[in-house]
């Protein structure tokens, strides 16, 4: 399949993914939870994507996000895995 046919269904798993971690951290908020991360979290994850070869300026390009958007929100999840559990 080109390329240029398979984006759609690239943007659709990205917004589906991003549509996710917002409503998991909407669900940590309403349950009195904060939805952001510690501060070395925070940190750890954003060294683990500048090393990344999804990094892509100031995105992912696994997922489409804007990384340090996603970092600080406790209940995202790396697509690769690459992040610790939250501390
Ligand atoms: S979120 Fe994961 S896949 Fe994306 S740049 Fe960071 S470490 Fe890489």
């Amino acid at each position: 399949m080109a390329s240029c046919c398979k984006r759609p269904f690239k943007l659709l798993g990205q917004a589906q993914d991003l549509t996710y971690t917002l409503l998991r951290s909407l669900r940590s908020i309403a349950n009195g939870n904060g939805a952001g991360v510690s501060e070395i979290t925070l940190r750890e994850r954003l060294q683990l994507c500048a090393a990344c070869e999804e990094k892509r300026g100031l995105r992912c390009r696994k997922c489409g996000c804007f990384i340090s958007a996603k970092a600080a929100l406790r209940d995202a999840e790396c697509p690769l895995s690459k992040w610790p559990l939250p501390r």
